[in-house]
């Protein structure tokens, strides 16, 4: 049950800018305008309050698989990521053969209605052989309109995003079906030039699967997707600041030409995030997880991550000096206004969502809530 609970004495981020001091009063799981009376009060001075992460793309965690674990443990994965800090997650898989894509989007689809999920991202299988990363290049096909439509007809309405190689046949009118039905068209695992990607964009695309990741890079002859992408207002740019992804001028480059608005900062994490090193699946795929990184057995290509967004977050501010709000915006309102939930969850505004995580002064979670329920309880630690 959802108490009522007032919060008090922190710095709280909200969307216009951090108040000192602030407080959050919370009745019946949302946020409210004013402290309900009789509420008890707890006081976290010294600490930051901000809004639950919100991951667009993600394939696990906690050793479990969101591509080939049974639901608990789905469950398992979403329950390791909640405790680090997101609130709101998009399980993605990874590439497969068709009819299994489809049934696993059958099993992801009812953790999304019974509220644990909120969508489902298809990352493959209609991505580029030349970038295919950690997919398995045999069960790479070309994004033909009905296939992709399969799909999301089995996801029954909980498909949110499908990452796609666009410059392949069938790559535009594929798009264009996405966009018709209200599910993101994401340009990533690329081989596109930079001509191909803004037809891409002009037919409906809105997301950088996790920019300069499995694509071209950006070449003064040859700007490719990367140019194209940041360009662009219509677009997000996903980024996976780990350290490992990206070099942190790579980071600052998208950061300062996207700006704080259209950037959303995802983990990409396998099954090994919040879990430990050790050899792991994902997908048809074998991969060994050594110091925190991912990487394919056979291959060495980087194989997802194992980052939570806590550390994103933490990252962001204490190694690449980005301004708290701005973190705020790319780990919680971009991706949650991209999935059509800002008016539930995304910042800290009454009526929505009792969701948010307080940090300590250096950025480590202390607390979780998730619809005014403690996740992680900051008076217990
Ligand atoms: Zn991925």
């Amino acid at each position: 049950m959802a108490a009522s609970l007032v919060l008090t004495g922190a710095r709280v981020v909200l969307p216009a800018g951090v108040v000192e001091d602030g407080r959050v009063s919370v009745e019946g799981g949302r946020i409210a305008r004013t402290a309900p009376a009789g509420a008890p009060s707890l006081d976290l001075t010294g600490h930051w309050i901000v809004p639950g992460f919100v991951d667009l793309h993600n394939h696990g965690g906690g050793g479990a698989s969101f591509t080939s674990g049974t639901v608990e443990d789905v469950l398992t994965g979403i329950a390791t990521h909640r405790a680090h800090g997101t609130t709101t997650l998009v399980a993605s898989t990874v590439t497969g053969d068709m009819d299994f894509l489809a049934q696993r989007a059958g099993l992801l689809s009812e953790l999304v209605e019974q509220g644990d999920l909120a969508g489902i991202h298809f990352e493959g299988p209609f991505i580029s052989p030349c970038r295919k990363g950690a997919h398995s290049e045999a069960l790479l096909r070309h994004p033909d309109p009905a296939e992709v439509r399969k799909l999301i007809d089995a996801a029954r309405g909980t498909a949110k995003m499908v990452t796609l190689a666009t410059e392949l046949p069938g790559g535009i009118d594929s798009v264009r079906l996405l966009a018709e039905h209200g599910v993101i068209a994401a340009i990533g695992h690329t081989d596109a030039t930079y001509e191909q990607t803004v037809e891409a964009i002009d037919a409906g695309a809105t997301v950088a699967t996790h920019l300069f990741n499995a694509m071209p890079g950006l070449a003064h002859r040859a700007p490719g997707p990367i140019a194209a992408l940041l360009e662009d207002e219509r677009i997000t740019v996903e980024l996976i600041d780990d350290g490992t992804h990206l070099h942190p001028a790579a980071l600052q480059l998208a950061f300062h030409h996207a700006g704080a608005e259209r950037v959303a900062f995802i983990t990409d994490a396998m099954d090994a995030a919040g879990f430990g090193d050790g050899r792991y699946h994902l997908g048809p795929l074998e991969v060994e997880v050594r110091d925190g990184v991912a990487r394919l057995v056979e291959g060495d290509s980087i194989a997802g991550s194992t980052l939570t967004l806590d550390r994103a977050f933490r990252r962001a501010v204490t190694v690449d000096g980005l301004p708290v709000p701005s973190v705020v915006r790319a780990i919680s309102a971009n991706p949650a206004r991209l999935l059509g939930m800002y008016d539930r969850v995304g910042s800290l505004e009454p009526g929505k969502d009792a969701d948010l995580v307080v940090l300590d002064s250096e950025f480590t979670v202390r607390g979780v809530m998730r619809k005014g329920i403690w996740v992680i309880d900051p008076q217990v630690g």
